[in-house]
């Protein structure tokens, strides 16, 4: 039986007004009843581009989805496991009308299916029903297999990358520690991405998984401080993988900018996402188009002396990087965009922030890429009242502490595509600091792939 409905079963929310009092997951997740409903829409295509031209990491998802129609919740989550570490967080946060959704048959005439959400209800479905009973022969098998006793490899950065790579090491009895540089584990998952998108319950049961199996974490040590990869070597890791992430915000390189109020978005979410702590603003503005910017606005508007957000973005709403699904979440939550409008200088008074100087840009005829550049339209500045800024304009690694390991032009670490080896025999490295920032899918896979490549090599 197949659902010809071109609509997609709708995921429940919280309602805007409600939900920016508070940092709960926006939507709510499908009931058993809804996902059965939504999976049926699934045609089960013999060519199924979903997953191999849509998903990074080619998740069976006609088979997933499948065993969710016939009510096989759990054997539904052991095919996701054959590839992906990480399903409740992929179902969450994954940019699937670009990934598998974009891709999906379903999308001609119509909606795709609802394959992230599917995604996250399986993972959920098995975090509520199975996981401590899988957790204890995840130890079990850890035990049996020697863990703490195989060879030592060291993981950098417990992000995605290294959290999928310290997984797959331990799987083949490894004894793995992550070296995590910030007092918490979990990465860009534990404080680039707000609560309201990832609870913290997921990345939770992510590490607690992690360390059943064996695998130790140290955090607050950062590599080219407290330690060197000669230093590893010598306490007697025999393989590495930097999977230290592109956490560096980059500034937004105007005057004003070092005044008591201007953060850079990556400061600001940690400290709302990890020490519930939160900016004394109430006219708060965002820069930036992308991904960051929409979980800067969007954690800014829950804040709770924020009574204005504003979004300050140079292109069109045409050329915004962002996700569509969530500009129109942050929209429904009343954030204010000012499209075409750059920042020009941050204002203030004692030191402190008071707005920001902005100009209305215009954009050019397409060039030979096609990409329309933002211009500045003669006398069309203003001041944007505002007592905190974020800026949310992009991120870089910081990959000087990677000694011995050859870097290119523009600082990222050079690997083997193959092996995801670096130039220092026994180093590995995936994920931002190889590819500059892209998605936590992107980093997962590659954490994986590094893994077994690692795995292979210490055998
Ligand atoms: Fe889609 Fe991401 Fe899941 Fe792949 S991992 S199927 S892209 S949600
Ligand atoms: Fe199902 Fe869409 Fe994939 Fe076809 S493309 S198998 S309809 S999810």
């Amino acid at each position: 039986m197949i659902n010809l409905n071109k609509a997609r079963t709708r995921m429940p929310e919280q309602d805007p007004a409600v939900r920016t009092g508070n940092f709960d997951e926006v939507a709510t997740g499908y009931t058993e009843e809804m996902a059965i409903r939504e999976a049926l829409r699934c045609l089960k295509c013999r060519e199924h581009p979903c997953m191999t031209d849509g998903c990074p990491i080619h998740n069976n998802i006609p088979a997933f989805i499948e065993k969710i129609t016939e009510g096989a919740f759990e054997e539904a989550y052991q095919i996701l496991t054959e590839t992906t570490s990480l399903p409740a967080v992929c179902g969450r946060v994954c940019p699937q009308y670009l990934q598998c959704e974009g891709k999906c048959v379903r999308g001609e005439k119509g909606r795709p299916v609802a394959i992230g959400a599917l995604e996250r209800f399986v993972a959920d479905w098995h975090r509520h029903h199975a996981a401590s009973e899988a957790d204890a022969s995840v130890k079990q098998e850890a035990e049996a297999a020697g863990s703490g006793s195989g060879a030592k490899a060291a993981v950098i950065g417990s992000g995605p990358a290294g959290l999928a790579c310290a997984g797959v090491l331990a799987e083949k009895g490894c004894s793995v520690t992550i070296f995590e540089k910030e007092e918490v584990s979990g990465g860009v998952l534990a404080y680039g991405i707000p609560k309201f998108r990832l609870p913290a319950e997921i990345l939770e049961q992510e590490l607690a998984n992690l360390k059943a199996a064996g695998v130790r974490f140290e955090t607050g040590k950062a590599l080219g401080k407290d330690f060197t990869l000669n230093d590893l070597e010598a306490e007697g890791y025999r393989a590495v993988f930097l999977g230290n992430g592109a956490g560096q915000s980059l500034r937004l390189g105007v005057p004003g900018q070092e005044l008591e109020g201007v953060l850079p978005a990556s400061a600001f979410l940690y400290d709302v996402n990890c020490k519930n702590e939160y900016p004394d603003a109430e006219k708060i503005a965002v820069i930036g188009g992308g991904n960051v910017a929409m979980d800067a606005c969007r954690a800014a508007v829950r804040c709770p002396k924020a009574k204005k957000v504003t979004v300050v973005y140079r292109r069109s709403p045409a050329e915004m990087p962002a996700d569509p699904a969530e500009l129109k979440e942050a929209e429904a939550e009343g954030i204010e965009f000012l499209y075409l409008t750059g920042p020009v200088e941050v204002v203030g008074q004692d030191g402190k922030v008071t707005g920001l100087k902005c100009q209305k840009m215009a954009l050019t005829e397409p060039d030979a890429s096609g990409r329309r550049k933002p211009v500045p339209v003669p006398d069309s500045e203003f001041v944007l009242d505002a007592d905190c800024i974020i800026e949310a304009i992009g991120s870089r690694s910081d990959n000087a502490c990677a000694d011995g390991v050859d870097l290119s032009d523009r600082g990222l670490i050079l690997v083997d595509e193959e092996s995801l080896a670096t130039s220092r025999p026994g180093v590995y490295a995936g994920g931002d600091t190889v590819t500059g920032p892209k998605t936590v899918i992107a980093a997962m896979g590659a954490g994986r792939k590094a893994g077994a490549a690692m795995a292979a090599y210490l055998a």
